[in-house]
């Protein structure tokens, strides 16, 4: 009679394992149940694992099975347990994989949460602790730390502090009944958060606004939240203040949210509007956050004492009680697709997450990918709040110009300088010159792991690779010939900064890319000197586009606009429409109005052309029509496989032989395509093309997994990612 069966999945690296593993609970487990750490031992190892399921059966002969160690704290959620497993399966990962995303931070593959609740020491006064001191009982120090103690409850090491004392000294007033030590738990909060009071209340809706909000509050009081719904609202219409109001409802409701947003560091304002109105219920998480206080934060969610998660795609997981609302900010955000295994995409989880809680799924952006444009219940708020157009967009060519600003730019930057007003210029590409060669000789500076181009960052005086972190020092003369003369070519944001500097000068000009932002706080501070100085260009990267408030901008610019089109992604036109609708978006937003210049080689490019009309509705139609006919999502699934090794050959061997074995009828398997060496490994493609998702899925992980048995041995890895960005 084996007794009460924990199926428990370990959390170890190696795919080839294929749990779930019986362990039979004994005396002191009772408590065991899906969702609950274990510390059981496997083989020689002892290993943390999750119990997966429970059962009174297990197919292991009686004498072989053994009985888990010790369990851990906390539990985990076991609806979250179910979601990390959905994840493992629908992004071809394993389930530890997909388990370590639903797990308190900080927990490792080792036997033992790394992080541990921070736990203080805190004293109180007892009720005679209150007459002593009204009777003036005990020495000075005493009296002294009785009095600190007045206001109410203080951690110990305060009380010394302030009344001089030592630990020593309550010790013996609480054996003398005076005060209550208590060791208790201390959330570390992440410094982002304005602890305390409750912000402003509630802005008085638009009706735009309040018929959005109205249907959002009835899904929930709905008794089924039915599908998930797309907020379209142009920039400015005043989304975040749905999103407040409707956070607010689920509340009122009982019930907990999530409000994901593409990255906190890059919108700092809207994570911090959250806070202000929800003050202590709103939990932070955010890939800045030190172990400790995202694990503070887990728990404070997962006790309940938190019951607003803001932050990016992994707050998808957060452990929140009776979720009644998912909110997704900027929708059409590429970050909400994680890049390493599991390549889960945030938006899709959220939608099954919402589906299984009964929770109602809100997508917003004035930007929406088609997908989300097809597949959603449509809410739409055409107006800016204060009712101001949209700035007029102009596109301008750029073949045969020289130099990389357009004179109708250069103009309207002169402009901005005379009447000093502020300006924002995106150029995705960081760096000073995007590659080097030698002018006598034609030496070109690549990266000896990847086949690419060696960026030139002149401040930093190296040259480095984009794709991997190769650094060189920035070279003088060529290896090969000698020659002094190095070509300089292309432009990035450091090279802009300074061409502008010169033409807007005296206005500061602001910088903000990665290079720039590397330092912590970096980008808060940057969006806020330019936000508070009075005139001034902020150039950047795609992190200018982000979603920033600021009132007073007149222009903007965006250079090198159909740059991403001339590669082959199917999403190249998606990216481009939507960074410049978004920039577009920055600007005008004050009484002065504003406009926004575009520079293209092609300035016919449809997303260019769509992007400069405002017209969300005519892209994502026009899309949706030339996805269809190409058979593009959403009209068939993407599976891409890559196969990588240090030598040439194998790789593509690997992918000819996961080719064969891939059985999924109606599916089409285009490659193996040869990709660019990255990081030392030789590398080569495939694409699956499916109508039917979970039979494509399988198929190839059936592939892969065959492939590998045979390919592993010769050195070769494999990555699997379904609907690949
Ligand atoms: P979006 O996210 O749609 O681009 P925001 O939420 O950033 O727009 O709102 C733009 C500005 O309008 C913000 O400064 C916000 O405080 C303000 N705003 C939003 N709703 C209202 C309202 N109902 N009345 C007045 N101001 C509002
Ligand atoms: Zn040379
Ligand atoms: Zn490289």
């Amino acid at each position: 009679m084996p007794g009460v069966i924990a199926k428990v999945e370990p959390l170890t690296a190696a795919r080839a394992l294929r749990g779930p593993f019986d362990y039979r609970l004994g005396a002191g487990m009772e408590g065991v149940d899906v969702g609950s750490m274990l510390v059981v031992p496997f083989g020689r190892q002892r290993l943390l694992g999750v119990v997966v399921g429970m059962s009174d059966r297990s197919d292991v002969p009686e004498e072989r099975l053994v009985e888990p160690l010790t369990t851990l704290d906390p539990e985990v959620p076991p609806e979250l347990v179910r979601l990390g497993l959905w994840v493992a399966e629908e992004y071809c990962s394993t389930p530890a994989r997909g388990l370590q995303l639903v797990l308190p931070p900080g927990t490792g593959r080792g036997a033992r949460p790394r992080v541990r609740p921070r736990m203080l020491l805190a004293a109180e006064l007892t009720r005679a602790g209150r007459e002593a001191i009204i009777a003036g009982a005990g020495g000075p120090r005493q009296r002294a730390a009785l009095e600190a103690l007045r206001r109410g409850c203080r951690t110990v090491a305060d009380v010394c502090r302030e009344a001089a004392c030592s630990h020593q000294t309550l010790r013996s007033l609480e054996r003398r009944g005076l005060v209550r030590l208590e060791r208790v738990e201390l959330a570390r909060r992440p410094d982002l958060v304005t602890v305390g009071a409750r912000g402003p209340a509630s802005l008085e809706l638009t009706p735009a606004q309040r018929d959005a909000l109205a249907e959002i509050v009835a899904r929930l009081d709905a008794p089924e939240p039915g599908g998930p719904l797309l907020l379209h609202g142009v920039t400015g219409s005043g989304k975040t203040e749905v999103y407040l109001q409707a956070v607010a409802a689920a509340l009122e409701r009982g019930r907990s949210a999530i409000v994901l947003v593409p990255e906190i560091a890059l919108t700092p304002q809207t994570a911090a509007r959250f806070e202000r109105r929800f003050g202590d219920l709103v939990a932070v998480l955010h890939s800045k956050l030190g172990a400790g206080a995202r694990y503070d934060e887990w728990s404070r969610l997962r006790r309940g004492e938190a019951r607003v998660c803001v932050g990016p795609r992994s707050a998808v997981f957060a452990p929140v009680r009776d979720l009644g609302l998912i909110v997704i900010d900027e929708e059409h955000d590429p970050s909400y697709k994680q890049d390493g295994d599991p390549r889960y995409d945030a938006r899709r989880v959220a939608e099954r997450r919402a589906a299984d809680a009964g929770a109602v799924l809100v997508a917003g952006s004035a930007t929406p990918r088609p997908e989300s444009w097809r597949a959603m219940r449509r809410l739409t708020m055409p107006e800016r709040v204060d009712g101001r157009a949209l700035p007029p967009v102009e596109i301008v060519g750029m073949l045969g110009t020289r130099g990389p600003l357009h004179a109708r730019t250069r103009e309207a930057l002169d402009e901005v300088r005379a009447r000093g007003e502020k300006a924002i210029v995106l150029l995705n590409r960081r760096g000073w010159s995007s590659f080097l060669s030698c002018r006598v000789c034609g030496r070109v500076w690549e990266c000896p792991q990847c086949d690419v181009t060696l960026v030139l960052h002149r401040a930093a005086g190296v040259v480095s690779c984009h794709h991997c972190g190769h650094e060189e020092p920035a070279p003088r003369s060529c290896p090969e010939c000698g020659s002094v003369s190095v070509g300089r070519h292309g432009i990035g944001t450091e090279r802009l900064e300074r061409e502008l500097s010169e033409l807007v000068a005296p206005l500061p000009v602001f910088r903000l890319d990665s290079d720039a932002a590397a330092e912590r706080g970096a980008v808060a501070r940057t969006l806020e000197r330019f936000d508070s100085a009075p005139a001034g260009v902020l150039i950047g990267t795609q992190m200018v586009a982000k979603g920033h408030d600021f009132p007073d901008v007149t222009l903007g610019v965006v250079l090198d606009a159909d740059a991403t089109l001339r590669f082959p992604d199917f999403r190249a036109e998606e990216r481009a429409f939507a960074l410049v609708a978004q920039l577009a978006g920055r600007s005008g937003r004050g009484p002065r109005g504003g406009r926004v210049i575009v520079q293209a080689i092609d300035p016919e490019a449809r997303p260019l052309v769509y992007a400069s009309r405002h017209d969300a509705r005519g892209f994502a139609e026009s899309e949706l029509a030339r996805r269809e006919a190409l058979r593009y999502p959403p009209f068939a699934h993407l599976i891409r496989v890559v196969c990588g090794c240090e030598q040439q050959g194998p790789e593509l061997a690997a992918a000819e032989a996961v080719r064969e074995a891939i059985r999924a009828p109606g599916a089409a398997v285009l490659g193996p395509a040869p990709l660019f060496r990255l990081k030392g490994r030789e590398r080569a493609q495939l694409v699956v093309k499916a109508l039917d998702r979970a039979a494509a899925i399988a198929a190839v992980r059936r592939a892969v997994e065959r492939a590998a048995g045979e390919f592993s041995k010769r050195g070769v890895t494999f990555s699997v990612d379904v609907d690949p960005q």
